[in-house]
């Protein structure tokens, strides 16, 4: 992809862990490589297209002198992430902060914190069987959207389908919808709780009726393997409820582990949970 580099950028702000810093501040100086696609700017000509680096600029200008931070670890962090909101074309940046005025009492050329950040690309599966499940799920669709760290992108329709694990319980309403996200995994994994518990959800037994389920399907193609969260969701490929949604909006989307588009993975189904597409009971 493309890069627009802006290196050695001046800052007079006020991080820093001692008073002195605090009080008095420093310069930093800050290097970014924004990753955007420049063709649509390069065939145009216009900047509409591109991202305009002197607003980059003022924009860590203000940003650095407005807030006021401890560690150049969060300014980085912080910063990498607002041009990410603020310019949306940009798809990935990397940020460097320097502090060459560190107060240490050793001679010292530079030190600096250097961070990557970018949207990444997650397939979310909602269902819901207690509640007004249907706006249980669109509202979660909307407060994602609204916080900034995500975009959702789009959403498959509706469908209707019987309850998965042996519980004996209503039936649920489930979709899929793709939204990118500033989150890293396990930051998505608790946002996406807090959703959930928003939405009145307790955790009483396994697989019994909830308000609302929000699960991780796929965050790129990470493979992920941790206690609490793995990556893509173990069970989807046992959940027509989750590929069957999942195929409309991103059908030849391939399992990073199996290899297998969406389609592929519908076509070794053997359960079916699936009874109808909400479009369907509404005719
Ligand atoms: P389920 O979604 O399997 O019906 P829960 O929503 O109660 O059940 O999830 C149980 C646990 O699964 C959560 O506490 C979460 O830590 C864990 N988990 C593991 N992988 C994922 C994932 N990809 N997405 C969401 N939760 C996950
Ligand atoms: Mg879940």
């Amino acid at each position: 992809m493309d890069e627009i580099i802006i290196s050695g950028l001046k800052v007079f702000a006020w991080h820093g862990v001692y008073e002195e810093e605090q009080e008095k501040g420093q310069n930093f100086i800050v290097n970014a490589r924004l990753r955007v696609d420049t063709y649509a700017a390069g065939n145009s000509d216009s900047l509409e297209d591109s991202v305009d680096y002197g607003k980059v600029c003022l924009f860590i200008n203000d940003f650095m002198r407005i807030n006021r931070y401890n560690l150049i670890e969060t300014v980085a962090n912080n910063l990498a992430r607002k041009i990410l909101v603020r310019f949306p074309i940009t798809q990935s940046i990397e940020i460097e902060v320097m502090k060459p005025e560190a107060p240490i009492p050793l001679p010292l050329e530079n030190v600096s914190v250097k961070v990557e950040r970018s949207w990444h690309r997650t397939y979310i599966a909602a269902g819901s069987n207690m509640g007004d499940s249907e706006e249980l799920i669109h509202n979660a669709m909307e407060n994602l959207d609204a916080d900034e760290n995500c975009r959702v992108l789009r959403s498959s329709k509706m469908y209707r389908s019987k309850a998965y694990g042996g519980v004996e319980q209503d039936d649920f309403y489930n979709n899929v919808f793709c939204m990118d996200t500033l989150y890293s995994p396990i930051e998505l994994l608790s946002r996406l709780q807090a959703e959930e518990k928003e939405a009145g959800r307790e955790r009483l037994i396994k697989w019994g009726p909830r308000t609302l389920d929000l699960d991780i399907i796929y965050y790129d193609d990470l493979v992920l393997e941790r206690d609490h969260l793995r990556i893509p969701h173990v069970d989807m490929c046992s959940r027509d409820f989750v590929l069957l949604p999942l195929s409309e909006i991103a059908p030849y989307k391939r399992h990073p582990i199996l290899g297998m588009t969406t389609l592929e993975l519908l076509g070794r189904i053997k359960e079916s949970y699936v009874l109808t597409m909400k479009e369907e009971d509404d005719e």
